[in-house]
């Protein structure tokens, strides 16, 4: 049977607006017969090649060039096949090595495809070191063809995966070029490597400063400010580079209160304010720091329904605190304190999964603090994205077991190993042999320790198990 492809839920960039040649560009690599154009055909599919004849040695070679679709991936894929097809042994890439140094100039991406039913050969460690010499900055992803037969419970699977992970590229994906198997393994790979954006949505009940602190992040009068609820009905989006990252803010309407009532417009923006919130990859939820002064409680209904439904979802949050400039002075000194303490306390109260949820204090209307707002939010996308490679995490595992004390030592689950299989965000499968199984409790030690031991508090995470026959 061959499993499908599925395509992962929409992205929120319009690819028929991205011109052409602002498509980052993969170059398939790796000795003759691993099944290099077998995978460039399957990338683009029916759609044409390019194919660009280069006279070198007297010898013509062709490069195909295509747009490979890939789930919401769109890139350009260079097939490097036609370069080394008449290398002979131990001396892959030797004539047309200047050659295929240009053209790597110009990618962003090497996939470098070793046959996984042959196993590594001389030929593929020479690949590995050429790529090294030639290519360092350039990331590259060990792809395992020929995938379809190996069998993950017969052990040929991990065999294959620990063989390719020597070559000291990082964690490879399988895959079949011909069934298309593990494709959506390599989307998921690719994913993080090829979109260096960030999609931050603000979100919060109307009138608590969302433009106000948009136009402050952006220092520019782009998003109408007004006293009225309601007055930006429909979602903005601005894009912005931000230390080297493109970033798309959605600054959307309060929606959760007038749910019930709308009709027409204003229900399609509430849909799709929900639907921009889900989609994100980081919301910000910002409060209003004289509401929270004057209630017994942080936050109102629609707020904690707003954070549990971000990180229910797998976001990551940041709870931004504005108008903290309406709490100085000596008469509301207590009043800004207990706005300080509350806070963080009451989202811990309300979101108990989760420990560290950075909580920022600002003033939009003086724009005092949108750095550091925007720091917590960068650094909350960065550990949404992080991936840590099976290696260190079977060391962190060892270390990680010795310290938890199971109270009937019979009852101890074995870990075999554990593996991220999944960035934004982070997921994990601990494969578990035996009778035991691990307990809530034990995955709840597992997350805590994960998160404090890689820096990954604030985010959600998540551990999955496996059972081994
Ligand atoms: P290239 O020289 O690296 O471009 O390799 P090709 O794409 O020409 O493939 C070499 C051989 O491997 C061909 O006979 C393909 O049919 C075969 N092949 C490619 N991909 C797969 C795969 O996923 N599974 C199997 N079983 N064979 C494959
Ligand atoms: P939105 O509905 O959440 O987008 O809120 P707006 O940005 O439109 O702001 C609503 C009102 O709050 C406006 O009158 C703003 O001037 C005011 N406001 C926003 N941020 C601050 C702030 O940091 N301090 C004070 N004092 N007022 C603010």
């Amino acid at each position: 049977k061959e499993p499908k492809f599925e395509p992962k839920a929409g992205v929120p960039i319009d690819f028929t607006k991205i011109e052409i040649n602002k498509l980052p560009t993969v170059i398939i690599m790796g000795r003759p017969n691993v099944g290099k154009s077998a995978l460039f055909n399957r990338l683009i599919r029916r759609r044409e090649a390019l194919v660009y004849n280069t006279p070198t040695d007297h010898v013509t070679r062709d490069i195909r060039e295509g747009v490979a679709k890939l789930g919401d991936l769109r890139f350009r894929v260079l097939d490097s096949a036609g370069l080394e097809a008449e290398a002979s042994s131990g001396s892959v890439l030797s004539r047309t090595a200047g050659m295929t140094r240009n053209v790597l100039g110009r990618s962003q991406l090497v996939l470098f495809l070793i046959d996984g039913r042959e196993g590594l050969q001389d030929m593929d460690l020479d690949v590995g070191r050429w790529l090294r010499k030639n290519a360092p900055g350039i990331k590259t992803l060990v792809v395992i063809n020929k995938a379809e037969k190996l069998d993950a419970f017969s052990g040929s699977l991990a065999a294959s995966v620990g063989e390719a992970y020597s070559l000291g590229f990082g964690d490879p994906v399988a895959l079949s070029a011909e069934t298309g198997f593990g494709m959506s393994e390599l989307h998921e790979a690719l994913k993080p490597l090829l979109e260096d954006y960030m999609l931050q949505v603000l979100t919060g009940r109307p009138n608590v400063g969302k433009s106000t602190l948009l136009n402050a992040i952006l220092q520019e009068d782009r998003v109408l400010v007004g006293p009225e609820a309601g007055l930006t009905r429909d979602s903005i989006r601005v894009k912005f580079e931000y230390e080297g990252r493109t970033v798309y803010l959605v600054d959307t309407a309060g929606w959760l209160e007038r749910t019930n009532q709308e009709k027409g417009p204003a229900k399609l923006s509430i849909v799709q304010s929900r639907k921009n919130l889900m989609r994100a990859h980081v919301v910000a939820l910002v409060l209003d720091a004289e509401e929270i002064g004057k209630a017994r409680r942080s936050l109102k209904h629609a707020e904690v329904v707003i954070a549990r439904q971000a990180v229910e979802e797998g976001r990551g949050l940041v709870v931004i605190v504005n108008k903290m400039d309406l709490l100085r002075g000596r008469e509301n000194k207590k009043t800004y304190e207990s706005v300080i303490n509350a806070v963080p306390e009451e989202i811990q109260t309300v979101i108990p999964q989760v420990t560290g949820i950075p909580v920022v204090f600002v003033s939009a209307l003086e724009g005092k603090g949108r750095i550091a707002a925007m720091r917590q939010i960068v650094d909350t996308y960065e550990k949404w994205c992080s991936r840590l490679s099976t290696a260190r995490l079977n060391r962190w595992l060892r270390k990680v077991v010795s310290r938890h004390s199971w109270k009937d030592q019979a009852a101890q689950p074995k870990i075999k190993y554990f593996t991220q299989v999944k960035a934004r965000p982070p997921t994990f499968v601990a494969f578990v042999s035996g009778k035991n199984r691990l307990s809530d409790t034990d995955i709840r030690f597992l997350t805590k320790s994960l998160k404090e031991d890689f820096d990954l508090g604030g985010i959600p995470v998540r551990i999955l198990q496996r059972c081994l026959l």
